[in-house]
């Protein structure tokens, strides 16, 4: 397995629930960006062995703001420095708005063989409240022009828990997204972060999220309703029909090694994480003076890596490989986390195979309290 993300920093304008690095109005910065995303990406093939390349996925952002060309390029520049696996997912984030025929045949000719969009909401008073700047309408044109280029693995991005959301909305919203038949779906709740201008909105208390119960019945529609659709709960948030699970994701969640370009993006290798600059600008000015991007560096030890790739698989419906566990770390789960597992399984929040630890389905429903006693 070898993964190569890119981050590409830039988007239309700045959602008010959104940390991640993404910048508005910085059109001007596009065409240098992407020159330096290619040096920084010739540096890494360079010092890198784990080739070639059997997924790469440009997020964001939004990757689809850059011109067809410009994505193309950066998309045929990587796939000669790294090579190219044979069936290598190459993944897009997408919003709409920000996508036309030209731009999706550009990328689906350029090797780009899974498209996700960022819908978020059907509704299009939440999809305002939420800073979107597509109407529902806009969204399924999306969809309908990235199968019209050749697409035949769409995701969707949905949130819900929204403000002023209620289990009905959240149920129209998702019938409108698996009516657009789409091949992956990831369903996040909306989680709030400080400092960003809805978490203010929430306190001053100007909006509301919805309760509890309003919450677990939107679950019970979302098991309901994807069942229905074929659709099939592979990870925490994620459902795909069968074969369509996102690869890429699915290393990040086993916790293994990834390559990263780009502002602020994360890589991963030999359990030293690395995090690039998150300013596009200094971005490119290090780059061209060849100096490093590299802001921050851990290196993980044995049994902070260990409890770390016990979290992330959990997040996977089929739990984390017992025998990959001992492979890796010379560690079995007993050793590590001894009579708390026991607890855990005894509270029939985890199941614990011959091959396998996993959550159980009462443990999908606590398990960010399963994980933090793991951590
Ligand atoms: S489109 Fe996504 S990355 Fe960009 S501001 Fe909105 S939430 Fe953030």
């Amino acid at each position: 397995m070898s993964s190569l993300y890119i981050h590409i920093p830039f988007c239309l304008s700045k959602c008010p629930y959104c940390s991640f690095v993404s910048y508005p109005g910085l059109d001007g910065l596009h065409q240098r960006y992407a020159a330096a995303l290619l040096r920084e990406a010739a540096e890494l093939a360079r010092n890198t062995t784990t080739l070639p390349l059997t997924t790469l996925f440009l997020g964001g952002g939004t990757p689809t703001l850059l011109a067809g060309p410009t994505l193309a390029a950066i998309v045929a520049g990587c796939i000669d420095l790294f090579g190219r696996a044979e069936q290598a997912e190459i993944s897009i984030e997408a919003n709409p708005q920000t996508v036309d025929p030209a731009k999706l045949n550009l990328l689906r000719q350029g090797g780009i063989n899974r498209l996700s969009i960022g819908v978020q909401s059907f509704n299009d008073q939440e999809l305002q409240v939420l800073g979107r700047p597509h109407s529902a309408a806009d969204a399924a044109e999306a969809v309908r022009l990235g199968r019209a280029a050749g697409f035949a693995n769409i995701s969707l991005d949905l949130m819900y828990g929204l403000p002023g959301q209620d289990h009905q909305s959240w149920r129209r919203s998702l019938e409108q997204a698996l009516a657009l038949a789409p091949d992956h779906l990831s369903l996040y709740e909306l989680t709030v972060e400080q400092g960003t201008p809805l978490h203010r909105h929430l306190t001053q208390g100007l909006l509301a999220l919805p309760e509890e119960d309003e919450l677990a019945a939107m679950d019970e529609i979302t098991a309901t309703l994807c069942q229905q659709a074929g659709l099939v709960r592979y990870e925490i948030s994620n459902y795909a029909r069968p074969g369509y699970e996102c690869r890429h994701n699915i290393n990040y969640w086993q916790n293994g090694p990834y390559l990263a370009l780009g502002a602020g993006a994360v890589g991963c290798l030999n359990d030293r994480r690395q995090q690039k600059i998150s300013d596009p600008q200094r971005y490119c000015e290090l780059i061209e003076a060849g100096q490093s991007t590299v802001q921050d560096e851990e290196c993980l030890e044995r049994e902070a890596s260990f409890r770390e790739t016990v979290i992330m698989g959990l997040r996977l419906l089929c739990g984390v490989s017992r025998a990959q566990l001992q492979r890796r770390y010379g560690l079995a789960l007993e050793d590590c986390y001894g009579i708390t597992l026991t607890r855990l399984i005894d509270q029939g929040l985890l199941e614990m195979s011959p091959s396998h630890l996993r959550l159980t389905a009462r443990g999908l429903v606590f398990a960010n309290q399963v994980m933090a006693e793991l951590v």
